[in-house]
């Protein structure tokens, strides 16, 4: 049994920025025709009830989803992401959080496939009801990093590979790393997201470090922090590496982040950034 469930934390900031983000993506890999493989490694519940006990607990969404929902300014590279949002709560008031595996297949093709695992039995059997009656989409009980082994190459010969650990086990970033680079081994084209918290500074440096040493290039790293440096409370920020990010995805994203991070960050504490930690 797993100890960390994402009820708790469904439409934090970290969900806004990683689903914002994952938007942009998909819809750039949609600009060519042939259909591409989505595999969501961690892919949690799907849809979140903000109203469940578990999510008003810490009400993590306060600080997250419920600060951009009703906003009007937000710039054109959101909206993918706050439709999504908007398409669960068509009433106009904010109950459900869309997870990715929902986020993504809201922006789906006909021909377009979607592998979806999770460890956590309750939690894939919620997943597994979701999507009962849709046949592009298959949910599997397996650990995500088997997952890359056995789905990787996908037939389509395209891919999107979201790897969003729970970082609930120590090791995680070497984990991470391990398993990204032997799916790259098998599948050096195709678009990967890894989800990280942001940690001590050494343990940041270790694994840019190890990451860097993969020799794999072409590594866009996005970061978002909400508190100083110094906050150990709950999590300062979060990053995701983009590997192979297709043309366009830079510039959406540089406009995404310029738009949350002083929405997200009340305090106007923490920032965001974009860059390359591996170039081509
Ligand atoms: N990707 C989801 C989203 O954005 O809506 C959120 C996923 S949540 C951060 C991480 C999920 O990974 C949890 O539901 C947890 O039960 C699951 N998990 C933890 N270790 C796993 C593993 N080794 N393989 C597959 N799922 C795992």
């Amino acid at each position: 049994m797993l100890a960390y469930r994402h009820q708790f934390h469904a439409g934090a900031f970290a969900d806004v920025f990683k689903h914002a983000l994952l938007a942009q993506l998909v819809l750039a890999l949609e600009k060519k025709d042939k259909p591409f493989l989505y595999l969501d490694t961690h892919a949690g519940i799907g849809l979140y009830d903000l109203m469940h006990e578990w999510a008003q607990k810490n009400a993590e969404h306060k600080e997250g989803i419920e600060l951009i929902w009703a906003r009007k300014d937000a710039p054109p590279e959101m909206m993918p992401f706050l439709d999504a949002v908007r398409a669960e709560n068509a009433d106009g008031k904010l109950r459900y959080y869309p997870g990715s595996p929902r986020v993504v297949r809201g922006l789906m093709r006909a021909g377009d496939r979607m592998v979806l695992t999770e460890l956590n039995r309750k939690d894939c059997e919620a997943l597994a009801t979701l999507f009962v009656r849709d046949r592009q989409v298959t949910v599997e009980l397996s650990d995500g990093y088997q997952a890359l082994k056995a789905h990787l190459p996908p037939k389509e010969r395209r891919g999107l590979v979201f790897i969003d650990s729970s970082f609930d086990r120590a090791q995680e970033f070497k984990r991470l790393t391990q398993g990204f680079a032997e799916a790259y081994k098998k599948f050096a084209t195709g678009v990967y997201v890894l989800w990280y918290p942001l940690m001590e500074p050494a343990v940041m440096q270790a694994f840019e470090r190890r990451v860097a040493a993969t020799g794999i290039r072409k590594i866009l790293q996005l970061e978002i922090s909400v508190h100083p440096r110094e906050w150990t409370l709950t999590l300062r920020g979060c990053g995701l590496l983009v590997v192979n990010p297709p043309f366009g995805f830079e510039a959406a994203a540089c406009a995404i982040l310029a738009w949350l991070w002083p929405v997200l960050s009340r305090e106007k504490a923490g920032g965001q950034q974009v860059k390359w930690l591996v170039a081509e």
